[in-house]
């Protein structure tokens, strides 16, 4: 599973990053961390981007971009990683497209967690309250002013890659204002929906449910309406994907569908019985 997870600073992306690298067994790959681990070992990249990030600047998109290069190389990669804090601009998502090319790997989606920007300063304020209980360093970029640059350049800068995902139908947007808990099962839902999990339990599921609809009809009826569901199931499966929303078409085509097998065969059954009756009627009437 490959993913993108796209939020203002405090949305909460690391958080659900961690979910689900734990759930999944994917790496976190998370461009802030991996900054902020290059400052405190001073390397060349460290010393340029220090003071960039002190000010809640952007670090300059190659340096970024060669990070995630040689870090999509590694071995914990190849099974599947999720993207925190990168691409932050077009020219990041654009390098980020040439890139995967090259290394054949293909994205599964892009989660937006969408949040009320009045309620980022406390969040942070938090997070700052809890590093210091726990006697952690206090980023230095965690402070009101800054927070408000990082703002201020997610806006203008990273914001437009919601449109630019959204065009290429991979963007799933949840609600980032739901607690801890609602969020990772949200998320986990829309993976499940548009298949990137559990892709047999799904199917399975989608299966069953097919089969319950055509039970209530005729059965041989049954049989030859069960198979265009199951084609319309898949197809509106899809359908989520292109559509890149939360994932309830998907689960709603499958009903929609199955509950269509069931309703052919219900009125192919009512004709005949209508047919029967007419033919009573005529009889008596000739009597
Ligand atoms: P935030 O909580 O603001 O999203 P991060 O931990 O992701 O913070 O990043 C911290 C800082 O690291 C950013 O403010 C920025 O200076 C730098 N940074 C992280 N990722 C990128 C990136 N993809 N491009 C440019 N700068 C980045």
């Amino acid at each position: 599973m490959r993913l993108i997870l796209l939020g203002p600073p405090g949305s909460g992306k690391g958080t659900q990053a961690q979910r689900l690298v734990q759930r999944y067994g994917i790496a976190q790959l998370s461009t802030g961390e991996m900054l902020r681990a290059a400052v405190a070992a001073q390397t060349p990249v460290g010393l340029k981007a220090k003071d960039i990030m002190a000010s809640g600047g952007l670090v300059p998109d190659e340096i970024v971009i060669g990070i995630i290069s040689d870090r999509l190389d590694q071995p914990d990669a190849a099974k599947g990683f999720i993207l925190d804090g990168f691409p932050r601009t077009v020219p990041q998502a654009e390098a980020l497209d040439e890139l995967l090319k090259k290394k054949h790997m293909r994205l599964d989606a892009v989660i937006e967690l969408r949040v009320n920007e009045s309620a980022l300063l406390q969040r942070v304020e938090n997070r700052v309250a809890q590093m210091r209980a726990r006697g952690e360093d206090v980023r230095v970029d965690d402070t009101p002013e800054v927070l408000t640059k990082r703002l201020a350049s997610y806006r203008s800068l990273t914001e437009p890659l919601i449109h630019y995902y959204s065009e290429r139908r991979k963007l799933l947007t949840v609600d980032g204002m739901m607690t801890i808990e609602h969020v990772t099962r949200e998320i986990r839902r829309i993976l499940t929906a548009i298949g990137a999990v559990e892709a047999k339990a799904k199917k399975a599921a989608v299966a069953k449910r097919i089969a319950k609809g055509a039970k209530k009809g005729a059965k041989t009826a049954a049989r030859k309406a069960s198979k265009p569901a199951a084609r319309g199931a898949r197809a509106s499966r899809k359908g989520t994907k292109a559509l890149g929303k939360a994932g309830k078409p998907a689960f709603k085509g499958a009903k929609t569908a199955s509950r269509k097998a069931a309703a052919s065969s219900k009125a192919r059954g009512a004709g005949k019985t209508r047919k029967a009756a007419k033919k009573v009627t005529k009889k008596r009437a000739k009597a």
